[in-house]
């Protein structure tokens, strides 16, 4: 069988690059372990404008967020389903510190801001906010696992996806092509999210597992709440009472490591958000993030194996930056353009 590009993982960043691919017209074969539980299958797919304590609101953020977006539609349209649920995120401050940091924003930043948040408003019997907070504009989040779904039956329709393990020690490569199995391709793209860091062509890549928890659980008393509500954790509403709440971080953890600690950490998250306790917990979950620097993604081809490529590190960024640097690493593949120097891998090259 002969190919234009092996895609090694299924996940977020496999599925990305392979529609890109795919839309240019390249065959693909895409290979993936098929595991129940991985990063993309256990993530909440938040898209969060404003990130963390000190409301980051990245420069690169409308260009990543707008074609993201696009993206997402494109495949909704071509699908006939909702993948993307866009949502406002009703932002809780947590302490003192955060409602300096938003003053501070506000006073140096109102314009640039402007966008993203309006006046927030909460019913103080169901949720706990005495600090107040803001509405988070433009938010939203990505149901990954019906999007890899959706991915993985299109990849089946084109005969262009296997279950299988690609181990780099079974490809035979040369300045021409590479071989893995009764496969010729040009390239090979590893997409393996965490279990990267086990690559021999890519060890020295600094890849950190960080393990979160993600649980589903039942608050009969907010069943009416359509936002997506954050403090230090979140809650995001799928109907009827039922939430997915998270999440964890747990660095350098490999594997899906389920704890009760994971579980009563998320519990006290939502504990300081709802003023009623959860009736059910429905699932706990944990998983892996793949993350090297500030949820950066880094991408390339190999220094002296030009047919081995990487494609790694979205870390709590996945569903905003993917698609966009997507894009980038798919022309650079096709068309040799050159990479965006942040995600450059050689920038980390020792
Ligand atoms: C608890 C939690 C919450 C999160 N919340 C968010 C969020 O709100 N927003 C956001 O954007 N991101 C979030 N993320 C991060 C998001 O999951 C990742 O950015 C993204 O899904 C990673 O995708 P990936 O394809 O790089 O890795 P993965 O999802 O790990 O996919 C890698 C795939 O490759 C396969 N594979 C690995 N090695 C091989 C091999 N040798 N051969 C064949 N197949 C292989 C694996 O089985 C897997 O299917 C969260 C993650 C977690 C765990």
């Amino acid at each position: 069988m002969k190919v234009d590009f092996l895609i090694v993982g299924q996940g977020l960043a496999g599925s990305l690059l392979a529609w890109h691919l795919i839309d240019a017209h390249k065959r693909v074969l895409v290979v993936d372990l098929d595991e129940a539980v991985t990063s993309s299958k256990v993530a909440a797919g938040l898209v969060t404008p404003l990130t963390g304590f000190r409301f980051f609101l990245p420069e690169d953020l409308d260009r990543n967020l707008n074609y993201a977006r696009r993206f997402y539609w494109g495949l909704e349209e071509r699908s006939g389903i909702t993948f993307y649920h866009h949502s406002r995120i009703a932002r809780l401050f947590a302490n003192s510190d955060e409602v300096d940091q938003w003053k501070h924003r506000m006073e140096t930043e109102g314009n640039r801001y402007s966008p993203y948040h309006a006046p927030l408003t909460i019913d103080p019997e169901l949720i706990n906010a005495p600090l107040g907070g803001f509405e988070m504009r433009e938010a939203g989040w990505l149901d990954i696992p019906a999007f890899l779904e959706y991915t993985r039956q299109s990849l089946l329709e084109r005969a262009a996806y296997a279950i299988g393990r690609v181990e780099a020690r079974d490809l035979k490569v040369t300045h021409a092509e590479v071989r893995w199995q009764n496969v010729t391709s040009a390239a090979v793209i590893f997409c393996e999210g965490w279990r990267g860091k086990a690559n021999p062509y890519f060890d020295w890549v600094p890849l950190t597992p960080v393990a979160g928890d993600i649980l589903e659980l039942e608050i009969p008393e907010l069943a009416s709440e359509t936002r997506i509500l954050s403090k230090s954790g979140w809650l995001i509403p799928l109907g009827d009472g039922r939430f997915r709440a998270g999440s964890t971080y747990r660095r350098g953890i490999e594997g899906s490591a389920l704890t009760p600690s994971g579980q009563e950490e998320v519990l006290g998250k939502v504990a300081d958000i709802a003023r009623h306790a959860p009736s059910s917990i429905l699932s706990h979950q944990c998983a892996v993030r793949p993350t090297i620097q500030h949820s950066q993604v880094f991408m390339g081809r190999h220094g002296s194996l030009p047919g081995i490529a990487f494609f790694n590190g979205m870390g709590s960024k996945g569903v905003t930056n993917g698609p966009w640097y997507a894009h980038r690493m798919a022309r650079h593949l096709l068309y040799g353009e050159p990479l965006p120097p942040e995600a450059d891998l050689f920038r980390l090259y020792p």
